[in-house]
């Protein structure tokens, strides 16, 4: 069949769809660029706001109407349980995160409707099929490494638990295995995903034999690859942020001097109700660690306004915070309740107008702050992976620096590096979430 996969969400969607892409191709089926090219359309869902999730749900209706064959998978699915063929009584397969394995034998055997719900307990190991790693998807320069599947932080407001199941690490030899594989087709960079991404190895030994905090241990030995040229990771908690992970920073030249370290809020108060398991002070402490380490290291963040019961004194408090730490960039999410979590059953009480006031505050500050923070990276040379063309403008190339800032430079056709390089380019100019320069030898 020919098929086509939309992904919304996250960066583990993104390489969930990938994935299932590999293994349809794997089965004989062929994958095509267009809606109208297709036979069988895939919708990897997102569940995390309300928002998210009708999204999907709206996408799969209409092509449902339109006389496609759709499955729906991921983090949706899993939340809906059987109430998914209530709200698209027509749709064809409905799988879970972790059991879209599955999605070539239903489709071979036309098996409608389907519902795979799966159980969290059983990891899929679906990463280390051979087949999820096809020709076609090393392509690129940069890979998506899932390492850590599910969490088991239960933060009051978060859904993701209970749809991606509890914590489980791969074990470490996958995934130096799949890294090794990557970076010999011609991969420059790895991002190893993990919702807490830090909590590598602890809930599930991840190493054979004994060695010091599994994550940090994982960064060195995926620095020992060659071919190998950047190593990044997302998301992280300050409890992750140990002198052993500052250790590997230091050692470790090819992991990326950056982290994205959500806080979600700057009032302690609010942070004790989601039950994040740290304060303010521990957190502005565990940047002032990393930029101790090195000043331009980047720190990028997530906030939720209008979490139940949040005053203007604990926006005011995530307003101060956010200056305080200095992010590089941030994005902002708007409280929506999610049911079954802890805070659905406070009051949703923050009205929507309020809710979009404080978006609009803390993404006015941080257009500021981005700015100010490009601004003294004015005359420095960054060391910048060439990606392609610029979006905005095809004469020139774009890139991102080791603290995944992005930066572009005139470039001729003639003039033009291969894709995955590094090359060294002084900025000229800076913008809140863009750095311009020109390349130097
Ligand atoms: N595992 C990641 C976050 C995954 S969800 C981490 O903890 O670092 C991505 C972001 O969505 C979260 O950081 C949070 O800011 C936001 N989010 C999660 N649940 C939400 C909800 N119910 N309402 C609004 N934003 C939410
Ligand atoms: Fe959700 Fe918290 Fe787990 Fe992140 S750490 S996925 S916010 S429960």
């Amino acid at each position: 069949m020919r098929f086509l996969v939309h992904t919304y969400g996250c960066q583990m969607n993104v390489r969930d769809s990938e994935a299932v892409a590999a293994l349809l191709v794997a089965a004989g089926h062929e994958e095509v660029a267009s809606e109208d090219a297709a036979d069988l359309v895939l919708i990897n869902s997102c569940t995390v706001r309300q928002k998210a999730e009708e999204k999907a749900i709206g996408k799969a209706g209409n092509l449902l109407a339109a006389g496609k064959v759709v499955g729906l998978m991921g983090c949706a699915v899993k939340r809906l349980g059987a109430d998914v063929f209530t709200r698209l009584p027509k749709l064809h397969f409905a799988v879970g995160p972790r059991r879209f394995g599955l999605i070539p034998k239903i489709v071979a055997d036309a098996r409608y409707p389907t519902l795979e719900l799966g159980d969290d307990e059983v990891p899929e190991g679906l990463d280390a099929h051979p087949d999820t790693r096809r020709a076609g998807t090393f392509a690129r320069v940069q890979s998506y490494v899932t390492v850590l599947l599910g969490c088991d932080n239960r933060c009051s407001y978060c859904i993701v638990p209970d749809v991606r199941g509890h914590e489980y690490s791969r074990p470490a030899k996958e995934v130096i295995e799949e890294v090794r594989c990557l970076a010999a087709r011609g991969v420059k960079e790895v991002c190893l995903l993990g919702q807490s991404v830090l909590r590598y190895g602890i809930r599930n030994k991840a190493w054979e034999t004994a060695g010091g905090e599994p994550f940090p241990r994982l960064l060195r030995a995926l620095q020992e690859i060659d071919g190998l040229e950047r190593i990044r990771f997302t998301s992280a908690h300050p409890k992750g942020c140990t002198d052993e992970l500052l250790a590997a920073y230091r050692d470790c030249p090819k992991v990326c001097r950056h982290l994205h370290l959500p806080v979600q809020s700057g009032s302690d108060r609010i942070l004790a109700e989601m039950g994040r398991h740290y304060t303010r002070a521990e957190y502005l402490d565990a940047v002032r660690q990393l930029r101790a380490f090195d000043p331009e290291f980047a720190v990028t963040t997530d906030v939720i306004v209008g979490y139940p019961g949040e005053t203007e004194a604990d926006f005011e408090a995530t307003r101060s915070l956010m200056e305080e730490a200095g992010f590089d960039n941030a994005f902002v999410f708007k409280y929506s309740p999610r049911p079954g979590t802890r805070s659905a059953a406070l009051p949703d009480d923050v009205p929507t107008a309020e809710k979009e006031r404080r978006n609009q505050v803390l993404l006015a500050d941080q257009e500021i702050r981005g700015q100010r923070r490009n601004d003294a990276l004015v005359g420095t040379v960054r060391e910048v992976m060439v990606e392609g063309p610029s979006k905005r403008n095809k004469a020139r190339l774009s890139g991102r620096d080791s603290g995944n800032r992005i930066v572009v430079w005139d470039a001729p056709d003639g003039a033009r590096p291969e894709i995955g390089s590094t090359v060294r380019v002084r900025i000229d100019a800076a913008h809140p979430q863009i750095l311009v320069g020109t390349r130097v030898a």
